[in-house]
């Protein structure tokens, strides 16, 4: 054996220990969004950074038998949640649910995508974890709406429902705070591909932080008001990272969703961000996106 050979195999278990593989778990099954088609777009939006390992857990269809969907989250990093019960039916059993709560507060890392942020929502605990919710049935009950006025985040508490979208279009994602992991080091604006943009979401909003807002113009159907659309939450000793972009393929083609979603993955598991900025994020005026 050349010498040289036999350096790269001894150092090869060792390279591979220096930068294991973040587990992430992504929950699908059911959705009125097809699941089918972008949960394979998050696993390969999260393995192509090279920072992560995916598995995915599917429930059953709607209607069917749940008691058997136990997936063994404490074998994981961060799950990311591309499950919705919004429509009926579809709870997950008490055990996992319970399971999941555990998880979450003892650590572990959680990441709600689009309309996963739609789902439970009578669940007190999912609620506090995705911070703002909508349909479902949301109402002031369900909390205050929050938007960025004047340069302040403000709670509304005022009667209304909760979640609502206008008709898909481009619009200006602005970041609010900078010098989070998730967004340190990115654009402070950018131009996001055509997508949904949820407005008048609401909920508990306990330890949550806004990243990063959009204007919900009513020339589109929007609210009027600067929406959340990225939020950190923290739940017990567990992060959670709530991104409202990406309906479908269109919007998670824009390098704005796939660097926030790795950057927001790597964080809600880890606490940190070791992903660079990268030199296609798009621009305030123009997005970028990769096929
Ligand atoms: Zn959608």
């Amino acid at each position: 054996m050349k010498p040289c050979l036999a350096f790269l195999l001894l150092m090869a278990p060792v390279l591979h220990a220096a930068a294991p593989a973040i587990k992430v778990l992504i929950i699908d099954g059911q959705n009125n969004h097809d699941w089918k088609t972008t949960t394979p777009i998050l696993k390969k939006i999260l393995e192509s950074s090279g920072k992560f390992q995916v598995d995915v857990a599917t429930t059953p269809p709607k209607g069917e038998d749940m008691s058997g969907f136990k997936p063994n989250f404490s074998a994981y990093k961060v799950v990311l949640s591309n499950y919705s019960d919004f429509g009926g039916g579809g709870q997950w059993p008490d055990e996992t649910k319970t399971a999941f709560e555990a998880f979450v507060r003892n650590g572990g890392g959680f990441v709600s995508y689009h309309a996963a942020d739609n789902a439970f929502p009578t669940w007190t605990a999912y609620n506090e974890m995705i911070g703002l919710g909508g349909w479902g049935g949301r109402s002031e009950k369900s909390g205050a709406y929050i938007h960025f006025k004047a340069g302040n985040f403000l709670q509304e508490a005022k009667p209304g429902p909760a979640g609502h979208h206008g008709k898909q279009h481009e619009y200006q994602v602005a970041i609010r705070n900078q010098t989070h992991p998730i967004t340190k080091g990115l654009p402070q604006l950018w131009m996001h591909t055509k997508d949904e943009l949820y407005d008048s979401l609401r909920g508990p909003a306990t330890n949550m932080h806004v990243l990063a807002t959009a204007f919900s113009d009513p020339e589109t159907g929007g609210s009027g008001e600067n929406e959340p659309v990225l939020m950190v939450i923290n739940y017990g000793n567990g992060r959670v990272f709530h991104t409202v972009l990406g309906h479908g393929p269109e919007a998670m083609a824009d390098v704005g969703f796939i660097v926030t979603l790795q950057r927001g993955t790597e964080w809600a598991a880890t606490g940190k961000v070791t992903q660079k900025p990268p030199s296609d994020f798009p621009a305030p005026d123009h997005t970028s996106v990769r096929p």
